[in-house]
């Protein structure tokens, strides 16, 4: 019997062959199960901003140019965050977060472009109402 080629099972003690996944005395694993390859993957950097920008510039659509704004560097980390996972697909993942990053973003830029006749509407009643002697 070659010592070299035995590991000690760490539960139980008895002396098991190294190519053994299993302690054949007490069935205890010999090694950590292997983690899933999608498990050990990063969040793309840009995942998180990509969203909280959207949501905001659907928030401050009412205010049109900080909608603008939003959801434009919003639509730009998204698609940052699109290409660190194409350049490093093993290593990035994030892909439904970037996706809700582009669609708030896009949201938010519908919502700031309805709101400029609304605001256009809103200047001409106020300015009748001035020029009619109403404030
Ligand atoms: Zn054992």
């Amino acid at each position: 019997m070659n010592e070299d080629t035995k590991i000690k099972c760490p539960y139980c003690g008895a002396w098991v062959d190294e190519t053994e996944e299993v302690c054949p005395q007490c069935f205890a694993p010999l090694r950590p199960a292997k983690p899933a390859k999608q498990q050990g993957k990063l969040l793309a950097p840009t995942a998180i901003a990509s969203m909280v920008l959207g949501i905001l510039s659907i928030n401050f659509s009412s205010l049109i140019i900080p909608g603008f704004i939003l959801s434009a560097i919003g639509k730009r980390k998204a698609n940052e965050g699109y290409d660190a996972i194409a350049a490093n697909p093993d290593t990035y993942t994030g892909e439904g977060m970037l996706n809700a990053g582009r669609i708030t973003s896009k949201v938010g830029l519908i919502l700031s472009i309805v709101m400029i006749p609304l605001w256009i509407f809103y200047i001409v009643i106020y300015a009748i109402a001035l020029s009619e002697g109403f404030y």
